[in-house]
């Protein structure tokens, strides 16, 4: 199996897209992610993967803590900026819980790093939740690579 034929069946599912954020010395750094997931509800945890070589991962193992910004629709352009595609952006941070977040984000969530495990060329940053909040809105949705619309077809609840 290569690269290419692994990333195209992982493009297939569908996913919404966060901004990881963190702070190391006033410095405030970004980065687009779509590896992210809820692990626990007692306690609360949830778990982002981060390459490596980015350079989130020395930032977040530095600071102990970071934030998750889920993004909204109109958000697309976050999602490029944090994933290099957009260069020389200037963003105006909100802050929460003493986190820089992604403002008028649909969920933004503050977290201590609980645990840390190597996986491969990422690792898996466990995160304990300390405060959220939401609000209403549509959200940024990837699919095969490619940003989405989610129409609102309800077929049935979960
Ligand atoms: P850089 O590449 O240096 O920074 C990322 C970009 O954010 C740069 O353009 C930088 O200028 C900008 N930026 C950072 N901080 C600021 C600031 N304070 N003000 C203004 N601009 C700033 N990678 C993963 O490891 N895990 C994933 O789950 C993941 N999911 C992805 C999902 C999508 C949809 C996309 C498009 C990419 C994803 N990536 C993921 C790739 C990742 O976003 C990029 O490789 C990113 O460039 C890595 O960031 P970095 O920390 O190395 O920093």
């Amino acid at each position: 199996m290569d690269d290419r034929m692994f990333k195209a069946a992982m493009g297939k599912f569908a996913t919404g897209v966060t901004v990881i954020t963190t702070e190391v010395d006033g410095q405030v750094h970004g980065m687009t992610a779509n590896a992210f997931m809820s692990v626990s509800i007692d306690p609360k945890l949830i778990l982002i993967s981060v390459a490596d070589k980015a350079k989130m991962h020395d930032l977040i193992k530095q600071s102990g803590k970071f934030a998750v910004s889920i993004l909204a629709e109109h958000q697309q352009e976050m999602s490029m900026v944090f994933a290099g595609q957009i260069k020389d952006r200037e963003i105006a941070f909100a802050r929460f819980e003493n986190l820089p977040v992604i403002e008028d984000s649909l969920v933004t969530i503050a977290c201590d790093v609980h645990d840390t495990h190597p996986a491969g060329d990422h690792t898996l940053f466990v995160g304990a939740v300390q405060n959220l909040h939401l609000q209403e809105d549509e959200p940024l949705a990837i699919y095969e690579g490619k940003y989405k619309d989610l129409q609102d077809k309800v077929t049935s609840e979960v």
